[in-house]
């Protein structure tokens, strides 16, 4: 389809970067990205008046996103060069052919551009070596002045490396430790730093790479305090786990993996030295919140769980919901992967799937029609009513009626 598409608006269309290159790897992708060697916006455009999407288009960077009904979405770029005017700021862009917009990515790997116009479909297009380095599992920058361009590829760079099992190519780990003695970090913007470091902390497995960014002197670059001891190796592994935990219980509520894992590496740092950081990376306010102000009390309420962990099975389970109220899936992730306690880690998991949603039976109206008060009475009711269901003293409606009147 996509085909017909290019020939009838008659340029080159071309899917490229991590697709093609995933492709050549047998991993599953999903993500595809198409380059057209003109308007990629016209491209769009015809594409979504003979298919069930709708276009996004960006103007102002001759993009769109194409978005199908289901909700699936296909990016479309013009192709472009981009000269970069200083270290670590944003490029400049122009139109360009296959070749040079081949010639602007990160690293060699991402550089295969799949023909899809009907004449030259499936053709591979190899400029710069993208084949070869996949043979040799290589990650290799395409020039010497890559990561001084910018700077978040050496983040990348080791996300890749460690994502696919590569290794750093000697030239290119030479030049990223040549630009990491030379500061080019400090270039980026926060919000582009943080956004590579949630990316990397959203993989799969993300210690590996945690572990090569120390080694690299990349990771002193975003706080100087992020050490990789074995505790924060065995928080990482025991998070993983409980993360993997929550995925099977399919809640319905996805966690920010990232926040976990966050929490993970900031182990050893005071309440000041995490704001620092979270300031630092322009971590955004509604997670400062939880990062800085509510894991110090969370941390707290573990401990007093843990000093009671001997009688903690006799505990109503209204007691542990009392104690657990509030605090989000991330954070008890995280203190769950935290204890050496198995009562805690029981109570916890028993809170998250069984005795978190409960509510009762009864609502704010059937209440008033039994004769309660209005106002911040009913909720007290209501809290009350909870409480005796989550401690099996009610089950049924009438139980709960009685409990009213009562
Ligand atoms: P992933 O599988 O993680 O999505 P990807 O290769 O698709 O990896 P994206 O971040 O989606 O990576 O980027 C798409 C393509 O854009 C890359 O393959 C790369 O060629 C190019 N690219 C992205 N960021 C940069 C960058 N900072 N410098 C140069 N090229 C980049």
């Amino acid at each position: 389809q996509i085909s017909s598409v290019a020939d009838e608006v008659g340029c080159s269309v071309y899917a490229v970067g991590g697709f093609v290159r995933d492709l050549l790897l047998h991993k599953k992708n999903l993500d595809v990205d198409i380059v057209v060697e003109g308007n990629a916006i016209d491209f769009a455009r015809r594409f979504a008046d003979q298919h069930a999407c709708r276009v996004r288009a960006h103007e102002k960077f001759v993009t769109a996103v194409v978005i199908f009904d289901d909700g699936y979405k296909l990016d479309v770029a013009s192709t472009r060069t981009e000269y970069y005017l200083e270290p670590g700021a944003l490029p400049n862009v122009e139109e360009a052919s296959i070749k040079l917009d081949l010639y602007r990515r990160d690293f060699t790997i991402n550089t295969l551009a799949l023909a899809l116009n009907h004449d030259s479909y499936g053709e591979l297009l190899d400029y710069f070596g993208a084949q070869r380095d996949l043979h040799d599992k290589a990650i290799r920058v395409l020039h010497n002045l890559s990561f001084v361009e910018d700077p978040t590829r050496m983040f990348r760079a080791v996300r890749f490396e460690q994502r696919l099992g590569f290794k750093l190519g000697m030239h290119t780990e030479n030049l990223l430790r040549s630009a990491v003695e030379m500061d080019f970090v400090q270039r980026v913007g926060p919000l582009r730093l943080f956004n590579e470091l949630t990316i990397i902390l959203n993989e799969e497995n993300p210690f590996p790479a945690i572990s090569r960014l120390e080694e690299l002197g990349l990771l002193a670059c975003l706080c100087d305090q992020w050490r990789v001891d074995a505790r924060v190796k065995e928080s990482f592994r025991q998070a993983q786990k409980a993360l993997h935990w929550h995925e099977l219980l399919y809640t319905g509520s996805p966690v920010e993996r990232w926040v976990v894992y966050f929490l993970c590496l900031s182990q050893p740092l005071s309440d000041d030295a995490m704001a620092a950081v979270c300031g630092k990376l322009s971590v955004p306010q509604r997670w400062q919140d939880i990062l800085v102000g509510e894991r110090c009390r969370v941390m707290k309420v573990f401990h007093r769980l843990e000093r009671d962990q001997q009688k903690l099975a006799e505990y109503r389970p209204s007691e542990v919901s009392q104690r657990l109220k509030g605090i989000g899936d991330e954070m008890l992730l995280y203190a769950m992967a935290r204890t050496h306690s198995d009562a805690v880690r029981l109570a916890v998991s028993q809170y998250l799937t069984q005795w978190r949603d409960v509510k009762p039976l009864l609502n704010g109206d059937d209440l008033i029609a039994l004769g309660v008060d209005r106002g911040p009475r009913i909720g007290e009711v209501l809290a009350l009513l909870r409480d005796a269901r989550l401690d099996a003293e009610v089950s049924s409606r009438q139980d709960e009626v009685d409990f009213v009147r009562s």
